[in-house]
C-alpha cells in the first residue's frame, strides 16, 4: 500500500553485481539512523539479496487481515523490510518465472504490504530494464515524490548500460534524481591514500552529459563486503569510516 507513503527512493543498475543492493541497503540505514521511517522493498525476484545484507535470513512475512506484515530490523519498527527471499525457503531456491507471474507479484508488493506512515521507501531493483521495471514504474505513477538513483561502476562497459538506464527512466517519466559511482578506487586502510584500480570518473562525465546530477563516489572498501551477513552494516558497524560519511552525505541530497 503505497498511499501511506511519502518518498520513493528507486535503486537501479544496468549490471548485476556494481552495488546495487548495497547501496540500497546502506541509504535506507542511513536514513533510519536519521530518525525516518523506512521501507526496504527488494523486488530482485531471481536474486534477492537483501535479507543476506541485513542478517534477516531467518525471518519470514505474516499475513496480516490488511496484507503481508514486513520484517522489522529494530523494535522500534523504523525499518521494515520486504523481500522475495522471505517467501522461499532457502537463499539457493531459486524463482524460475515466466513475465506475467513476476508481474504479478511485484504488483503484490507493491499493493498488498502494510508499510505504515513512512517517510521513505526504497527499492531495489533486478539490473537491467525487465519486466518487473515496467510494472514498478507503471503503479508508482501515483506517488507524487519518486524518484531514480543509477548506480554504477567506473568501468566503462558498466557506464554504457547507465545509457539504456536513464533512457528507460526518461521514456517512463520517472525523475531520475543522481547517479552514484560504487567501487570507485580503493582506500588503503593505513594512509587513506585513494588508488583507481580501474578507470575513473566515469559516472561523472556520464552524468555530465545526460545532464543529471552526480550524487558521489563510494569507495571500495573490503569492511563493507565483510560486515555483509553481520547486520547493521557499516553505518552502524563503521561509525567514522569515510564509507559511513559518504553515505550520509549522499542522504542530504535526497
Ligand atoms: P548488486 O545488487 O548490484 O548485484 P551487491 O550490492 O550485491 O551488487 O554487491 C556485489 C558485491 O560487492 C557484494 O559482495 C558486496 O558486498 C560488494 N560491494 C558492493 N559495494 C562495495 C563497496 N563499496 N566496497 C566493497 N565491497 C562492495
Amino acid at each position: 500500500m503505497l498511499d501511506s507513503v511519502k518518498r520513493v527512493i528507486l535503486v537501479l543498475s544496468g549490471k548485476g553485481g556494481v552495488g546495487k543492493s548495497t547501496v540500497s541497503t546502506q541509504l535506507a540505514l542511513t536514513l533510519k539512523e536519521r530518525g525516518y521511517k523506512v521501507g526496504l522493498l527488494d523486488i530482485d525476484l531471481c536474486g534477492p539479496s537483501v535479507p543476506y545484507l541485513l542478517n534477516l535470513e531467518n525471518q519470514s512475512v505474516h499475513q496480516g487481515p490488511e496484507g503481508w506484515i514486513p520484517v522489522y530490523l529494530d523494535n522500534e519498527q523504523r525499518l521494515g523490510v520486504m523481500s522475495i527471499g522471505f517467501l522461499l525457503g532457502s537463499r539457493n531456491d531459486a524463482v524460475v518465472w515466466r513475465g506475467p507471474k513476476k508481474t504479478s507479484m511485484i504488483k503484490q508488493f507493491l499493493e498488498d504490504v502494510c508499510w505504515q506512515e513512512l517517510d521513505f521507501l526504497v527499492i531495489d531493483t533486478p539490473p537491467g530494464t525487465s519486466d518487473e521495471h515496467i510494472t514498478v514504474m507503471e503503479n508508482l505513477r501515483q506517488v507524487p515524490q519518486c524518484g531514480a538513483i543509477i548506480v554504477t561502476t567506473p568501468q566503462e562497459v558498466a557506464i554504457e548500460d547507465v545509457r539504456k538506464e536513464i533512457t528507460f527512466c526518461k521514456k517512463t517519466g520517472i525523475p531520475i534524481l543522481g547517479i552514484i559511482e560504487n567501487m570507485s578506487g580503493y582506500q588503503c586502510p593505513n594512509c587513506s591514500e585513494c588508488t583507481n584500480i580501474f578507470s575513473s570518473g566515469g559516472g561523472k562525465s556520464l552524468a555530465d552529459i545526460a545532464k543529471i546530477p552526480f550524487m558521489g563516489s563510494v569507495p571500495i572498501d573490503p569492511r563493507v563486503g565483510k560486515l555483509a551477513g553481520q547486520g547493521l552494516a557499516a553505518v552502524k558497524e563503521l561509525p567514522d569510516s569515510t564509507t559511513s560519511k559518504i553515505f550520509s552525505e549522499l542522504v542530504n541530497l535526497l
